[in-house]
């Protein structure tokens, strides 16, 4: 049997996504997926209810459970006993600022294999030396009370995530998308491939979307039963808007709320100016995640851990004083200045709670 797995998330492209699956194929061969973050608004629960009542078609809702990591981390810091210290590295240079190789034990310089115009090359590994005075390792006693005390499953799976990892995600290291989305999608595609079936992965990605996505292609062939099918990489958001409305579906209404795109309310990666307009809609969210960063802070071995990471200090170290800078707080105060960071604009206070604010300009 082939299986059309859609994945649905409550945005836009996920329903057009959706609607064309069940256009071409049997029904009883589409299985949408929803993986759920726990980072969701209520809006996108209440949306994939309409889905399913307006297609008469059951969405999977997937959540990932981090208790046995949870679990095995509290053993982890409960019995770490080690000494050593981390530091930070820089690489070595020679007089006339050529790299320094790296040699091993027996003076031999240290190859590596690196892709360079799509050829896989040996390279030598550039010497690095360390600088300041590095970091204890090893958790302190102090640290272990803390972490061990709040350490538990929330069921939450963003949260548990988080608490698990001893950290919020940031753009340079985003294991959200990869441990809450990809991670329970492709499990559930595997789990159907190894019950001898094979599996088109429907994903509502466009080109236009952003840099990352400029190149995705239409079909891609995965693994020998599993298949991408993006239908709609060459289409623009009005389009996947026209689409849904011809066939009758209307969109999610956070849309009309300012927000650019439905996912984590909010994300790690959310601009200045939605962030304005999920502090005036959606305060509650901002609340929760300055709770949440309390929460994640007190599992951290370092003591704390922002929910953003918006560099707005000019130390980027991980410090106290970045940490400061990033809290949720500081970020939406942040966000309510205008250029420079300095002068507060009062835009917010123009923003009617309940007024359209669509960048799709859906309210017309
Ligand atoms: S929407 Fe943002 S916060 Fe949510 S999983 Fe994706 S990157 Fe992470």
């Amino acid at each position: 049997m082939i299986y059309h797995v859609v994945s649905v998330s409550g945005g836009k492209d996920s329903a057009a996504t959706l609607l064309l699956a069940l256009e071409r194929c049997p029904r009883e061969n589409v299985i949408p997926i929803f993986c759920d973050t726990g980072n969701e608004h209520a809006e996108v629960y209440k949306y994939l209810a309409y889905l399913e009542q307006a297609l008469d078609i059951t969405i999977r809702h997937l959540k990932a459970d981090f208790s046995e990591q949870i679990a095995s981390k509290r053993r982890f810091i409960a019995n770490d006993q080690r000494t050593r210290r981390e530091y930070e590295t820089v690489p070595v240079f020679d007089a006339e600022g050529n790299p320094v190789p790296k040699r091993d034990g027996r003076g031999r310089v240290v190859m590596h294999k690196v892709r360079r115009d799509g050829v896989m090359l040996d390279e030598p590994v550039q010497k690095t030396k360390k600088i300041g005075g590095g970091r204890k390792v090893r958790w302190t006693n102090k640290a272990k009370r803390r972490a061990l005390a709040i350490l538990y499953p929330t069921g939450n799976p963003f949260l548990d995530l988080c608490m698990w990892k001893g950290r919020f995600p940031s753009r340079k290291a985003q294991f959200c998308t990869e441990e809450l989305k990809r991670n329970m999608a492709v499990s559930f595609q595997i789990d159907l491939i190894d019950h001898g079936h094979k599996v088109v992965s429907w994903q509502g990605v466009r080109r236009d979307e952003s840099q990352n996505r400029k190149h995705a292609k239409k079909i891609e062939r995965i693994g020998p039963s599993l298949f991408a099918f993006r239908p709609l990489v060459e289409w623009t958001a009005m389009q996947v808007f026209d689409y849904c409305g011809r066939n009758g579906l209307h969109p999610n209404p956070l849309y009309k709320q300012g927000m650019g795109r439905v996912g984590c309310m909010p994300c790690i990666n959310v601009g200045k100016d939605e962030l304005v307009q999920i502090s005036v809609r959606f305060p509650g969210h901002l609340e929760e995640k300055a709770r949440w960063e309390g929460v994640v802070s007190q599992a951290s071995k370092r003591g704390f851990s922002t929910f953003f990471n918006k560099e707005l200090h000019d130390d980027n170290k991980a410090d106290r004083r970045v940490h400061e800078a990033n809290r949720v707080e500081a970020v939406i105060e942040w966000a309510n200045t205008g250029r420079g960071g300095r002068q507060m604009t009062f835009f917010a206070d123009f923003i009617e709670p309940t007024a359209c604010a669509s960048s799709y300009g859906l309210c017309g």
